[in-house]
């Protein structure tokens, strides 16, 4: 059995057979998939372009907000770090309105994109090839920490690159969120393909943990950090899970209905229960 990488509590059970296993703390509620890895030989296949690119508009929306909430409590010259910028809409967004930031990011496609739109990039993985910074104002993760593997070690060198009173931004999918939780019904229903688009075990960079708001918390306080702020961010759309419904094979079409009607019952909850939150961090 493998230990909880938050709370440590020796005690975790398989909770979803998928493409991989998720495994999921007794103690404190934290899923996380031991097994799924970064496939760094695997290329993005194109629906996953097309589908990141879907969702510019959305994405941009979500940065000024979080831009508003750094502008807060730190001057517009800080100096901030994004982990996995990607497509590097999140840099575009700090520099429009004046805020240095730099990225790390490791895949390459996106360099001639970064260099068009004169966006500081380092190739790279976080934190081993960052070895000559320090002194950030801030550090983001736009939808990446659920990806990354060793929490902790991530953690301690966020602790230590960011100055005193320095931000940490995290936000990401969370298991509290109305989404979901209807993917863990239609999972009870035998329809997988929901479960695997939310652990995106499909794609290259599957995700490697699901947070609740409180085992996220936990994982910042145990590194002083203290929480000073959470949002909820705008999330997929409800054509996109139909998409996914029809697309599982291993279901028949009654089973596809009863989950597509509840899909479009709970579908007005969304604003109340959001899949994807931000959450504000200060260094201790
Ligand atoms: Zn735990």
């Amino acid at each position: 059995m493998i230990p909880c990488p938050i709370c440590n509590h020796p005690k975790t059970k398989l909770k979803f057979q998928l493409k991989f296993n998720v495994h999921e703390c007794a103690n404190c509620g934290f899923q996380f998939c031991p097994d799924a890895t970064f496939n760094k030989s695997l290329v993005s296949d194109l629906n996953e372009e097309t589908r990141e690119k879907a969702l510019i508009n959305l994405r941009k929306e979500n940065f000024q907000h979080i831009i508003a909430s750094i502008k807060k409590t730190k001057e517009i010259k800080s100096k901030g770090l994004e982990v996995g910028p990607g497509y590097g809409w999140f840099l575009e967004v700090c520099r429009d309105h004046g805020i240095s930031c730099l990225g790390i990011e490791p895949e390459t496609r996106f360099n001639e994109h970064y260099q068009k739109e004169g966006l500081q990039v380092k190739n790279g993985f976080f934190p081993q090839d960052l070895q000559e910074e320090s002194d950030f104002d801030f550090i983001a993760y736009n939808d990446v920490m659920e990806h990354l593997p060793n929490l902790n070690g991530i953690m301690e060198a966020n602790y230590d690159l960011l100055n005193p009173e320095g931000l940490l931004i995290v936000n990401l999918p969370q298991q509290d969120g109305l989404i979901y939780f209807i993917s863990k019904m239609a999972y009870r229903f035998g329809i997988k393909s929901l479960m695997d688009r939310m652990w995106q075990f499909n794609f290259h960079s599957p995700h490697l943990s699901y947070f609740t708001k409180s085992t996220l918390i936990k994982l910042a306080k145990d590194n002083h950090f203290e929480a000073i702020e959470s949002f909820p961010l705008k999330t997929i759309n409800v054509s996109e899970i139909s998409d996914r419904i029809d697309q599982d094979n291993q279901q028949g079409t009654l089973a596809k209905m009863i989950t597509k009607i509840g899909v479009l019952l709970l579908f007005p909850f969304l604003q109340i229960f959001p899949d994807t939150r931000c959450f504000i961090f200060r260094k201790k």
